[in-house]
């Protein structure tokens, strides 16, 4: 018996061997393509090289060094290279963990932003329905998954959500791409005068949708619209880029493709590429002179923030992506993911919309194609078509949930950078077979 506490009670999984470039392999010699990259994780693929040697040297010399007595070398480093590639306005990051840590430590240095400033009447986050933030309580809350947050929801902080951007379900017949972007954008506005303008501190987004509506993109002008509202209201932006940053959807920061800046912005699964556990909230130079120059210190901090081995290998990581050009990579083979996605399943009954950039790519399963019509939510059938696509050797990432009464069956393929042609054939072959079998 495993004394392990599983992910999910009944799993019963097969034990990793070890991991080689695209592929990862069981105990008992199966191989499976890692087409999700675990969960948009695995950037580098496996067995990297570079970021192992990295990872050793920085164990040969310090492994850790508390950040309340010194500072390190790789994070300093790490630091002002994310600040180079990071939107005009970011200046400052901080380093945590992972992606809750992230999103939680984004959430309390906006308040205590408004805090220093003496706006503390200041209480209520503003998100999206069916985004996911991260697990802690305060990152829960802002998620919109009605059944993650159900058994918490007592201890949930001060959070509304907003319609998610999302074209596919929410658009109306009668409705232009840019007339959607606008009316979804605009119920933020609705919001933030509903609670009054002086008690919201941010909105938080993710800017393409990840681990509960697979890949979902936002539609052009809608994050135009809602950095507007945001400034008008005096509201912060804060981006979860924990999943879709880090070039996976084809450059660094997602919210580069919508030409707008957050004032803080989260990252992490691709910064450490699933080397070393890290996650960073990176925020502007006025959000963090603010804190400097009030009560003087940013009230949060974990043991290991800043950790000089997890730091090592993510700068490994972040030079790699740079200097070999995987972040333009992801781009191109990430338009071929989608050619071949749209070539072999865009004529299929089951599958209702194929969605996506880079090599972060979504598919959702229907009943009927037609009428969009889902599965119903107890047949679970992205769980099925994962269990298939596992015994056809291959990892494709599943989400189910419930947006706005509509139930979603949706799978998530985010593979390595650096997979080749012959990869994409064998992604589509077998999500092929695993979809057929799936339904069954
Ligand atoms: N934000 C987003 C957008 C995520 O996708 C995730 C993880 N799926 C998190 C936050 C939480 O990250 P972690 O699991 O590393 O705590």
């Amino acid at each position: 018996m495993s004394h392990v506490f599983p992910r999910h009670t009944k799993a019963n999984l097969p034990t990793v061997s070890h991991g080689e470039g695209v592929y990862l392999y069981d105990k008992n010699g199966k191989q499976y393509f890692d087409g999700s990259g675990g969960a948009a994780v695995s950037c580098l693929g496996h067995g990297d090289r570079d970021v192992i040697d990295a990872i050793k040297a920085q164990l040969d010399t310090a492994a850790y060094a508390h950040t309340s007595f010194l500072t390190s070398q790789p994070a300093e480093e790490l630091a002002d290279k994310l600040i180079g590639l990071a939107p005009p306005n970011i200046d400052r990051v901080y380093f945590v963990s992972g992606g809750s840590e992230a999103v939680e430590s984004a959430l309390k240095l906006a308040r205590q932003y408004f805090w220093e400033k003496g706006e503390t009447k200041r209480k209520y986050f503003i998100a999206r329905r069916q985004s996911y933030h991260g697990n802690t309580l305060a990152a829960l809350a802002t998620g919109g998954n009605e059944w993650r947050r159900a058994p918490f929801s007592p201890l949930m902080i001060e959070t509304s959500h907003i319609a998610p951007c999302f074209d596919y379900r929410e658009r109306k017949d009668d409705e232009t791409l840019s007339e959607y972007a606008l009316r979804a954008a605009n119920e933020l506005e609705t919001e933030i005068l509903r609670l009054g303008a002086e008690n919201v501190i941010a909105f938080v987004a993710e800017p393409v949708v990840g681990a509960t509506l697979g890949a979902v993109p936002p539609v052009e002008g809608y994050f135009k619209r809602i950095r507007e509202i945001c400034d008008q209201y005096g509201i912060l932006l804060i981006l979860d880029e924990v999943m879709c940053g880090m070039g996976r959807t084809g450059t660094m920061f997602a919210s580069e493709q919508e030409g707008i800046g957050p004032d803080i912005v989260t990252i992490a699964k691709g910064l450490g590429a699933g080397y070393q556990p890290i996650g960073a909230m990176l925020c502007t130079a006025e959000i963090y002179s603010t804190i400097e120059n009030g009560s003087g210190f940013f009230q949060h901090g974990h043991t290991y923030i800043g950790h000089p081995t997890a730091c090592a290998a993510s700068l490994t990581v972040v030079n790699k992506l740079v200097d070999h050009q995987l972040v333009e990579r992801c781009a191109q083979m990430g338009e071929k993911l989608n050619t071949a996605l749209r070539s072999t399943f865009s004529q299929h009954p089951h599958v209702g919309n194929i969605r996506g950039r880079g090599l972060f790519r979504g598919l959702e399963i229907v009943e009927d194609r037609e009428s969009k019509r889902p599965f119903s939510p107890e047949r679970a059938v992205h769980k099925k078509i994962k269990n298939a696509a596992m015994d056809a050797g291959l990892f494709c990432y599943p989400m189910g949930g419930t947006v706005d009464g509509v139930h979603g069956d949706h799978i998530l393929l985010a593979p390595p950078f650096i997979l080749d042609d012959s990869h994409i054939d064998e992604i589509t072959d077998k999500l092929s077979i695993a979809i057929e079998r799936g339904l069954s």
